[in-house]
């Protein structure tokens, strides 16, 4: 495997700090930011503040297409061909679903439908530019990774085999057997099947009697460009990780399936920490075999860049996990 030498900024660690909430009460804000640090007491001890440093910090009143602003530099390295990460992190209920997906109104969009967008329009710009000797196609897939299981979520619930579908070595690259990939020559496709794997998430969640934030829900889209003349191809991937919430329910399990659950989303967020840690301090040696999901991705194999948000909820009900989440997001650095 060809050994790892990023420049720094190939992997960009981020902090958002989502607004507070109706439920929630304005005195009860604990997370608070100057310039790119996020400031936070010890629950423990209030008097004591902690000071995390990000390559940059967004406050509550940042919106979709600031967040976009941050991740959009990423398209270039996709289109020469290598591959791109963009992991949403935190606690359940802080914001990952909302950065990553959004809402339908066009200024909640989130990274994932813009991306896709961008993606587009650069695609047909080349294809114009060069006169049709270039052409782009965009091929998507979608799954999650639940209890070390992978799931394809093109495919009905109904439809899944309890054991998840296999991995497979392939040219010292790492494939899940099975898995479904579909050709999107439109946006309007892409936002058909994107709704449609959602549904399928929340459904599945269900009849598993669990909750789609103890998943880690992955959608790849492979980029081709193609010089119709040579036949010279360049493939370049971008995955967007919203992953499961990063709270220790081992605290607060009650059940085996709970504690299941945990055990394998602490393990992989743990081997994630490694790697991006790995990635940042340009070690040779990146530890993404050791766990599913960063197998799967070839985290740090092909690369672009990396981007890890730290979503936060500034709120006190969440002081303890994110805390931990800060100390996480921290030791990745
Ligand atoms: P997670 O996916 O981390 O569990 P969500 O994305 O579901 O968290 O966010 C929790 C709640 O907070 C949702 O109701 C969501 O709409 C809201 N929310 C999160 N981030 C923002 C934001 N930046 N602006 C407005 N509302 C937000
Ligand atoms: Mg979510």
């Amino acid at each position: 495997m060809a050994s790892l030498s990023a420049p720094l900024d190939k992997v960009r660690i981020i902090a958002r700090i989502r607004p507070v909430l109706g439920s929630e009460r304005e005195m009860d804000i604990v997370v608070k930011n100057d310039s790119n640090l996020v400031i936070m007491p010890n629950p423990k001890n209030e008097k004591e503040t902690f000071t995390f440093p990000f390559h940059a910090v967004y406050p509550m009143e940042s919106d979709q297409a600031q967040i976009f602003a941050e991740v959009s530099p990423t398209l270039k390295h996709l289109f020469k061909g290598n591959d791109v990460t963009i992991f949403a992190y935190g606690v359940t209920g802080s914001g990952k679903t909302h950065t990553m997906k959004g809402n339908k109104a066009p200024a909640e969009r989130g990274i994932i439908p813009r991306l896709l967008t961008a993606i587009y329009r650069r695609g047909k710009e080349l294809e114009k530019k060069s006169n049709g000797e270039m052409s782009m196609c965009a091929i998507m897939s979608y799954y999650e990774i639940y209890n070390d299981k992978v799931f394809d979520l093109f495919e009905a619930p109904n439809k899944r085999t309890l054991a998840g579908l296999p991995l497979r070595e392939q040219h010292g690259k790492t494939h899940v057997v099975g898995l479904t990939e579909k050709e999107i020559s439109t946006l309007k496709d892409f936002e058909t099947l994107y709704d449609m794997a959602n549904n399928n998430r929340s459904t599945s969640a269900t009849m598993l009697n669990s909750n789609s934030s103890r998943s880690h829900a992955i959608i790849c889209v492979r980029v081709e460009i193609k010089n119709n003349e040579t036949g010279e191809t360049k493939i370049g991937t971008v995955s967007c990780i919203d992953l499961a919430g990063s709270e220790d329910n081992r605290r607060t399990a009650n059940d085996k399936e709970r504690m299941v659950e945990s055990a394998s989303i602490n393990k992989s967020l743990f081997v994630l920490s490694q790697c991006v840690e790995a990635m940042q301090k340009k070690q040779n040696r990146i530890p993404y075999r050791e766990s599913k999901m960063t197998r799967i991705l070839s985290l740090g194999q092909n690369n672009g860049m990396t981007v890890m948000i730290l979503n936060l909820a500034p709120t006190k009900k969440f002081h303890q996990d994110t805390l931990s989440a800060l100390n996480f997001a921290n030791r990745a650095k």
